[in-house]
């Protein structure tokens, strides 16, 4: 049988856990280090389908800046950052844009929107 032990922290709130997970067979047999319900389930998606929030910037044209921060509207999935990553050094927008615009509503098929986090006026010149 193989067995295998990983300690994560928990990042569901200021605690930080640390949980230790075991796994047999690729599959989760053990939770422990959780002081709540939370923690337990952060780990089991940790273990099956981590997720993280995107956050960068991308080409902005005619604006006051000429690099727009973005991120995700929720986390996507970890085996997808690079792919995202990616297809974000092709795209640009125009000023004037506000904080919140759905930049690409579905970003590298995760179904995950992809947001302006800063509004930027039109540039004079
Ligand atoms: S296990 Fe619960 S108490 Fe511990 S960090 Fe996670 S959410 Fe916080």
């Amino acid at each position: 049988m193989n067995t295998k032990t990983k300690k994560i922290t928990c990042i569901s709130c200021p605690f930080g856990c640390t949980l230790e997970l075991v796994c047999q067979n690729k599959e989760l047999t053990k939770i422990s280090g959780n002081k709540c319900q939370r923690g337990h389930i952060y780990a089991k998606n940790e273990f099956y389908n981590p997720k993280r929030m995107l956050t960068s910037t991308i080409k902005l044209i005619d604006g006051t800046i000429f690099q727009l921060p973005v991120r995700t509207k929720e986390p996507i999935p970890k085996g997808k950052i690079k792919e995202a990553m990616l297809a974000l050094k092709t795209l640009s927008t125009k000023a004037p844009i506000q904080t919140g615009t759905v930049l690409v509503p579905d970003l590298v098929e995760t179904g995950v929107a992809l947001i302006a986090t800063r509004s930027v006026k039109k540039s004079d010149t």
